[in-house]
């Protein structure tokens, strides 16, 4: 099919495109542990269902050790036809009404934006691949396998699920439905992505809670000990302080300052941290913060000395770096920074690596040439501070294979895993051109194949 006729084609199908959109934004399919299962099944059979209606005849649940199914689809070719994978997942972040504009899981449309949980991260994934797929003719010329996982934003580790199933995964190209651009309107493929690290910091001083007048100014509080340390962590610029970090400043720019001051909602006068460019600090840079701290609420506050507190210090590491050498960095940096020989315990909890996509294959070329053909300008590369620990699984399945991390999420307006979440409804359909002209681009056997 000729680009025009296909583009004509994605914009006769927008309006259910969106009706489907605004139906799997109503399933509260949550996967962190506390919330309900149900909603997690529903959206798992709802996506199975969407997928059917679109044309995939051959797609079933498959079990998740310790998880929900993954939904699995294929649509067969000759063999030795490329092999592409489209992942998404159906799973989405919690959302506590407080602090949206609407109800989080009541789809509504602003400005030619669809709001509600989900909308951009990752439902808009789901229907990238199930309109991307109708489009596909018969006989298409590529196999292509459909992996939309429940357990990405709050799922057990899928790596040695994979491990253990290489022929449900291995491919020719990952196609990563589950990112975006800094705007929409703006192509974007995403080449790097930083990996993250925790750990949590305990500190102890006293055997119970004792009143802060007659004991406070002698007796140490755990909880001012552990601001002591967490202090630590930044230098007067806002730059981790923990010596021996791994850094890949670059000289590029290619995120303007007042787009990220925006899109981060930065308080006009508050200073940003860090040093260089904006995309250097946020993709090649590393950054600490604490996300979490174990103190007693402001509410019922009491006169009283803290013998207990903890946090959680999260580092984030650039793609390339070797994320249980960073991490110890960091566990030896709070551990030498301990004051008043308190008692402190720094334990372990995660660490994952970033993530580098090549961008010198074949593949990668032709996605660059059909976004360019979508948007009408041509695609920028740019990186991501987030971290996919499931793309180095799925690397060591198939080493030779190519990556294209590209979506309906836009940095700017969507507030992915924030409050008021929502989809540009013309970048939707703008990547499901774009997803389209690959696959059939694919499908016509110009692109050699790496074995
Ligand atoms: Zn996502």
């Amino acid at each position: 099919m000729l680009p025009d006729a296909l583009r004509r084609r994605v914009q006769d199908m927008m309006p259910q495109v969106l009706r489907d959109l605004e139906n799997l934004i109503r399933y509260p399919s949550i996967s962190f542990p506390g919330f309900p299962a149900a909603p997690m099944e529903e959206m798992a059979t709802e996506t199975m269902d969407l997928l059917r209606r679109y044309g995939l005849d051959d797609v079933h649940l498959i079990d998740i050790p310790g998880g929900y199914p993954a939904v699995y689809g294929e649509i067969p070719a000759a063999p030795g036809a490329p092999v592409v994978l489209c992942y998404a997942h159906y799973d989405v972040q919690p959302a506590r009404k407080e602090g949206w504009t609407g109800d989080p899981w009541s789809p509504e449309y602003r400005g030619g934006r669809l709001h509600g949980r989900g909308a951009a991260d990752d439902k808009a994934g789901i229907l990238m691949i199930a309109a991307s797929l109708s489009l596909l003719q018969k006989n298409a010329g590529v196999r292509v396998k459909v992996f939309i996982e429940g357990g990405e934003e709050g799922g057990p580790d899928l790596s040695p699920f994979i491990a253990e199933h290489p022929e449900l995964f291995s491919c020719n190209l990952f196609l990563i439905d589950d990112m975006g651009s800094l705007m929409a309107g703006e192509p974007a493929i995403s080449t790097s992505l930083r990996g993250e690290a925790a750990c949590r910091v305990t500190v102890s001083t006293l055997q119970q809670g004792v009143h802060s007048g007659t004991f406070g100014g002698a007796a140490p509080d755990a909880l001012m000990a552990l601001i002591h340390i967490l202090s630590n962590l930044l230098d007067a610029e806002g730059n981790p302080a923990v010596s021996g970090l791994t850094s890949f400043p670059e000289d590029t720019d290619a995120y303007p300052v007042e787009l990220f001051r925006r899109t981060a909602g930065v308080l006009d006068g508050v200073d940003l941290w860090g040093m260089g460019p904006i995309s250097s600090r946020l993709w090649c840079q590393p950054s600490v913060n604490v996300i979490g701290i174990d103190a007693p609420p402001t509410a019922g506050a009491t006169n009283a000395l803290i013998p207990k507190a903890s946090a959680i210090v999260s580092l984030r590491i650039p793609p390339g770096a070797d994320p249980d050498h960073e991490l110890n960095l960091l566990m030896t940096h709070l551990r030498k920074h301990t004051p008043w020989h308190v008692r402190v315990d720094v334990h372990r909890l995660r660490a994952s690596p970033g993530f580098i996509c090549p961008t010198e294959g074949p593949f990668f070329a032709a996605a660059c040439r059909c976004l360019e053909s979508a948007y009408g300008k041509p695609a920028r590369e740019i990186g991501s501070g987030g971290t996919i620990p499931l793309l180095n699984a799925l690397r060591k399945i198939a080493p030779q294979a190519e990556f294209i991390l590209w979506g309906c999420e836009d940095q700017a307006l969507s507030h992915i895993h924030g409050e008021d979440e929502s989809v540009d409804t013309g970048e939707v359909e703008r990547m499901i051109l774009a997803q389209s002209l690959l696959l059939q681009t694919i499908g016509e056997g110009k692109i050699p194949i790496k074995k």
